[in-house]
């Protein structure tokens, strides 16, 4: 069972732009949870919402992977990664892994925008929205 309130937020260089648009836009509903990111990510989203965030190393060091470990030990209820597909990285396979403990742990994840929004406005998943 997934803890009920840890999201997790993941961006590709690319992507931290829109990150930051779409965490700001949903800042109220990502302050009713306990927020992890990646090293870079998390800076950027601490600055930026004035909210606390707990980081973990940069993607490219370990982080995604770090992620996968905190999804496998029953501690993410949610992942919002918005992922560049057009770029190369070298850590390809760290996010593969990602994709694959998230799918195995049945952990909700968006990799893009149009899903994010899904998600966040879903009500079984916002923390205090009974
Ligand atoms: P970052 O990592 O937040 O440290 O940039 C994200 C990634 O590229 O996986």
């Amino acid at each position: 069972m997934p803890h009920p309130n840890r999201l997790a937020l993941i961006a590709h260089d690319n992507l931290k732009p829109a990150m930051v648009e779409w965490a700001k836009k949903n800042r109220a509903r990502l302050a009713k949870y306990k927020l992890i990111a990646t090293g870079t990510t998390g800076s950027l989203l601490k600055k930026e919402l004035g909210l606390p965030v707990h980081r973990f190393k940069s993607g490219p060091l370990g982080g995604d992977q770090q992620i996968g470990a905190q999804i496998a030990e029953g501690k993410v209820s949610l992942v919002v990664f918005f992922m560049d597909p057009l770029s190369p990285h070298p850590h390809d396979v760290d996010v593969k892994a990602l994709l694959r403990i998230a799918t195995l742990y049945n952990v909700p994840m968006a990799c893009n925008r149009a899903t994010a929004d899904v998600l966040i406005a879903a009500k079984g998943l916002v923390p205090s929205a009974k």
